[in-house]
């Protein structure tokens, strides 16, 4: 491995942790980011009340690889914190995921484990084959839970009709004949203690690390002069848009801080599939654990249009990262990361395991 400089764009999950593992081994790495902070996504401060909020909308981190788990143990401790969501269908809160409490509450049943199996199979509609999202809620839960819980969140957060979009979107949320609660399962399911903006100026802390925020990459004059570019921000902006925009649903993030609530909901999220422009509200005490007086929420209102957060996952948009993904794949010095650099809906700990992967294959070409 030769010693000159690798430059990364990005300083989210996918840029800081090749940072990291290519400055450990003694490459100097110079790392860029077009936002004023570092942490992308990720990013979380405290707001003008004192409040810890994510910028960017509420991340929850959870996997089921301890690789990644002890990785970032190394730069933060943990709270542990499972994450749970209520959906309000006409105006009363219920359990989400759908689980056996959730039809009990809202069909005014009793029904035990098994009872509640019996119930989806006499609902649901069976699909076959299972192409769309639709097909997927429709063939696990039926008609009414479709329409109360999921039809009207997927018009509200993709602009598209459950029916436009792959079965992977909808695949992502259980159904649970159990009561289990929880949104997530993973046996890894904490908070960096400090919060994300603090794990991640102890990952870039690093004498071969070079950072700097407000810095695009279309402004770095020269990019010949590096040993190696690691590109974490979208592939098509890349390459110019050669082949045309790839499509993403972008958000709004409206803040508030509530100063004389102490608790505004009592769960961290509360989903409104059916009503208000926006998707849902996340209270980000519960997430963090802070205690103070008044209390700090996000409303998340999907767009069209705004900075791109989530990849569009229907064929027409594959077949067209594909094309850049060919471009990408012809690259000897340029390695693609991340979810904006893959087009892939990616979860922070996933970023995490494939920016050490790629961290492997990087060190080998220099
Ligand atoms: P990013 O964090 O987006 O980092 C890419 C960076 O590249 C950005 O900082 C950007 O400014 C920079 N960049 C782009 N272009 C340029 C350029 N030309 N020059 C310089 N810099 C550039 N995951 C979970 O595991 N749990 C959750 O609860 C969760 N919640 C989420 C909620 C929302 C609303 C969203 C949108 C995502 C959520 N995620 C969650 C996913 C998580 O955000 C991603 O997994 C993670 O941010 C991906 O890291 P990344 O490094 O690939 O991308």
């Amino acid at each position: 491995m030769n010693t000159q400089t690798t430059l990364i764009i990005g300083a989210g999950f996918a840029g800081s942790v090749i940072a990291r593992e290519l400055a450990e081994a003694g490459q100097q790495v110079h790392i860029i980011d077009k936002r004023p902070h570092i942490a992308g996504n990720a990013y979380d401060e405290l707001d003008a009340h004192g409040v810890l909020v994510h910028r960017y909308g509420p991340h929850i981190f959870h996997t089921n690889s301890e690789k990644v788990f002890k990785y970032l143990s190394r730069f933060t401790e943990w709270r542990p914190y499972e994450h749970r969501v209520l959906g309000v269908v006409d105006g009363k809160t219920y359990p989400f995921p759908i689980n056996r409490s959730t039809l009990n509450q809202l069909y005014a049943l009793d029904l035990d484990e098994a009872g509640a199996a019996a119930f989806f199979e006499k609902v649901r509609e069976p699909r076959e084959p299972i192409r769309s999202s639709e097909d997927v809620v429709l063939n696990s839960v039926g008609r009414d839970l479709y329409e109360k819980f999921f039809l009207n969140y997927t018009r509200k957060q993709w602009g598209l009709e459950p029916s436009q979009l792959k079965a992977g979107v909808a695949a992502r949320i259980p159904t649970r004949t159990n009561t289990d609660d929880r949104y997530f399962t993973d046996t890894f399911q904490a908070m960096p203690l400090h919060g994300y903006t603090r794990m991640f100026e102890n990952l870039l802390d690093h004498p071969n690390i070079r950072m700097e925020t407000s810095v695009d990459f279309a402004d770095v004059p020269d990019h010949d002069g590096y040993a190696h570019i690691v590109c974490t921000g979208p592939i098509d902006s890349f390459y110019g848009y050669r082949f045309g925009r790839l499509p993403y649903r972008s958000l709004r993030f409206e803040h508030a801080h509530l100063a004389d609530t102490k608790q505004f909901q009592s769960v961290g999220t509360v989903n409104y599939p059916n009503d208000h422009a926006y998707t849902r509200i996340t209270e980000f005490k519960h997430l963090t654990g802070q205690q103070c007086d008044g209390t700090s929420i996000v409303r998340e209102y999907p767009m069209a249009d705004g900075d791109p957060y989530y990849p569009i996952p229907r064929d027409e948009n594959e077949a067209l990262f594909k094309q850049y993904e060919a471009l990408a794949d012809a690259e000897k010095n340029v390695t693609f990361v991340g979810r904006l650099a893959q087009y892939r809906y990616y979860n922070m700990d996933q970023v995490v395991a494939a920016a050490l992967s790629a961290s492997q294959k990087i060190m080998e070409k220099l």
